[in-house]
Formats: C-alpha cells, structure tokens, sequence
C-alpha cells in the first residue's frame, strides 16, 4: 500500500442499503470534485465525507455515498464505496468505472458573497490520487490499461472544474 486510507469505519460511515460487486478489474476512472471548499483539518474533513454520504443516501436516493474514494487537499484519501464496488457517481458509467472526488470546488466562476472563490488542488491531493490508483493497479482492483476521464468527458457538468481539469491529463501522462 502505498497510501493510507480513511477507511470507512475511521469516519463513521453508515451502513450502505446495498452494495453491488464488480465482475472484473475497473477499466476506467472517472475524476470528480465535491464543488464544497475542502476542510482545513481532519475532523472537518471526516464531517464533510459523512455529510456527503447523508446527502447521496437522504436527497439522491443513493444506496451509499457515491463516490469510491475522496481526497481532501491535504492529501488525506477516504473510503467511500471502495475499491470493488460498482459506485454512484457518473450516470451510465458506473459498471465498469471507479469515481474518485477531489474534495473542493475547482469551478473558476463561481461567487460566494460577490466574491470569485474556488480551490486549486494542491500537489498532496494530486500525488495521493497517483498512488490510490497505483494501489488499485497493483491490488488488481484496476486494469493496468485503465482509462481515465474527468466527469465533464462523459455527461454534460462542469465537475471537475477547470481547475482541476487539466491535472488529469498529467495524471494520463504519469501513468504512461
Ligand atoms: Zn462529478
């Protein structure tokens, strides 16, 4: 392993209402954000991850949170359905796919108060994206070949935000 996890049971997550198992090893990962400002410490990132899970399962309808992982900008991954488990986060894409979310918002034009206000990831969020998938690979949870997008590639949001969205062809190139 090269990355520690928050596993689920270290953020308190809720039991999921069903949880579906991959076939096979994930061919594609899709890139998301939270479009929510990242915590500063721990414990505010451990409230944002169990907010989002009451959020997926109370407003969504999800059987779980919906995302497989979250990465907050310190670096920090948190469990969400896991590697294995067919998740909730791009519509039409989730068979064969793993969902991983930056934690925070990487929209350029979006105003909080009057005021343009967005994130940029920070190279420990970056970094730690690179070993889970390295983790994934090497667990054989992904394909070695896998594929990887960000959400807007595959339905019409802005997510992952144009902060955020460039990073993932450098993320492309790392792997190769
Ligand atoms: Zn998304």
């Amino acid at each position: 392993m090269l990355v520690n996890i928050t596993y689920r049971v270290g953020w308190g997550a809720a039991n999921p209402r069903s949880k579906k198992q991959m076939n096979e090893p994930a061919k594609r990962v899709v890139i998301h954000h939270t479009a929510i400002r990242s915590g500063a410490t721990p414990q505010d990132c451990i409230h944002q991850v169990t907010r989002i899970q009451k959020m997926h399962m109370k407003d969504r309808d999800f059987d779980d949170i919906g995302y497989n992982f979250l990465v907050a900008q310190n670096g920090m991954p948190y469990e969400g359905r896991g590697w294995g488990i067919v998740g909730a986060h791009t519509k039409g894409h989730n068979q064969d796919s793993v969902g991983i979310a930056v934690m925070g918002n990487f929209n350029s034009n979006e105003f909080l108060f009057m005021v343009l206000y967005y994130d940029l990831p920070t190279s420990a969020a970056l970094s730690s994206v690179k070993r889970l998938l390295l983790d994934g690979v090497s667990g054989g949870w992904l394909h070695s070949n896998y594929a990887i997008f960000g959400h807007r590639d595959l339905a019409n949001t802005e997510c992952p935000g144009d902060k955020l969205y460039p990073e993932i062809q450098r993320l492309r190139s790392d792997r190769d």
